[in-house]
């Protein structure tokens, strides 16, 4: 199939457009999504699916266990979470939840895998089992890994994981994904400093916290930019300071906060070793307190190789070699999905979102999902099912 003729082929998708402009319309924030997931639970069971519902929160999954018999068990994973961002895409369909959108394409993601079980459910011409999973809070509340606390993994045993994402910058119709590492890790922490406050005319008799707090992230950057191997890739960056309140007041405390982003382990507890022993540094330096609250957060998302092999076939299948980045170089953003690809292994595929006419950025107030990969995202989900579990199926 020719990557223009999916693009010609709205028509057939208008209800999946529909839908996906009636979730951007009303965006909800993670464990928040109870609109959504409860218009995702009615139209998977007007498909006639098995559905339960509640899973990790508002997680949905939906079970279809094709006609040819028993086979391999495969888990299609999608997102319901907006983000807390005020829209100004100009979109007719604009978020009526001011302050909330969908500024990462989750309602797009939603849409294709509803159109998704509708087909396979009125053809479900495979062997096997296919759980298509929506899940809650992959921004930051860790969704996945609360529908796997939940018993996801005795409910529904799969053999195997996939999940897509649209990327913008990437034609579409072209298709990506790389073996190993694709997003990486992702590690928050929050930082009090403690100093003695003064005044500002008089600075050598306070501890002044932003002086040490300023120090401290200067040395920080220095400091990883020599420790961590630049080849293994690992950042941190300081996205919040906080302090003081007047002209001539040193404050007695700042606060900062911020990220740390790896795709190796060894630079992860490098980037967090470091963070710390800088912390203590600037202590002894400068006579304040750091009370540092590191929290681990998202895994690395590991593509398995075969699992890319079979995705990335499915891909040239669909839209021929010419559209398939096979290779791409990881991102520094992070993915929820790490957490089921750590129980199974699996592949996590990036969709062209568009290149000039959908330029703005994943969560920016300019962006909106591009409903033109609709068709192709959906062929590749269907394509994939027929690959792992279809008659040719030689897994
Ligand atoms: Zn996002
Ligand atoms: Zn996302």
């Amino acid at each position: 199939m020719s990557v223009s003729r999916l693009e010609n082929d709205q028509s057939d998708y208008s209800e999946a457009i529909e839908w996906r402009h009636d979730f951007h319309a009303h965006p909800e924030l993670a464990y928040q999504e109870h609109r959504t997931s409860d218009l995702v639970a009615k139209r998977l069971t007007s498909f006639g699916l098995d559905i339960e519902t509640g899973i990790g929160g508002t997680g949905v999954v939906a079970t279809l266990r094709g006609r040819l018999g028993d086979g391999p068990t495969v888990g299609l994973r999608t997102e319901l979470d907006a983000l807390p961002i005020l829209e100004n895409s100009g979109v007719s369909y604009i978020s009526t939840n001011k302050g909330c959108m969908h500024a990462c394409g989750h309602d797009g993601h939603a849409a294709i895998m509803l159109e998704t079980a509708r087909r396979l459910a009125a053809a479900p011409d495979f062997a096997g089992t296919v759980h298509f999973i929506f899940q809650p809070a992959e921004e930051n509340g860790g969704g996945a890994k609360a529908m796997l606390d939940d018993g996801f993994m005795d409910r529904f045993p799969c053999d195997s994981f996939w999940a897509l994402h649209n990327w913008p910058g990437l034609p579409v119709g072209t298709i990506a994904a790389r073996a190993g590492e694709m997003t990486a890790a992702c590690d928050n922490f929050d930082i009090v400093v403690d100093g003695f406050g003064g005044h500002a005319g008089l600075p050598h008799l306070s501890i002044d916290p932003i002086a040490a707090a300023s120090q401290f992230i200067t040395n920080l950057y220095g400091q990883l930019a020599r420790r961590v191997n630049a080849v293994e890739g690992g950042l941190c960056s300081v996205t919040r300071f906080d302090s003081g309140s007047a002209y001539n007041v040193v404050p007695n405390q700042a606060r900062l906060a911020g990220t740390v982003r790896a795709l190796y382990e060894p630079a992860r507890a490098l980037i967090e070793d470091t963070l710390k022993s800088q912390a203590k540094a600037t202590e002894i330096a400068t006579g304040t307190k750091f009370n540092v609250d590191y929290e681990v957060c998202y895994p690395i998302s590991y593509n398995d190789a075969d699992a890319t092999d079979i995705a990335l076939e499915c891909a040239r299948t669909l839209v021929g070699d010419d559209h398939v980045v096979a290779g791409i170089a990881p991102t520094m953003g992070t993915e929820d999905f790490a957490y089921f690809l750590q129980e199974r292994p699996g592949c996590l595929v990036l969709f062209g979102q568009g290149e000039g006419e959908a330029p703005a950025k994943l969560h920016t107030p300019e962006y909106d999902f591009n409903d033109r990969l609709i068709p192709v995202a959906v062929q590749y989900w269907l394509t994939l099912v027929d690959r792992l579990l279809g008659s040719k199926n030689d897994q």
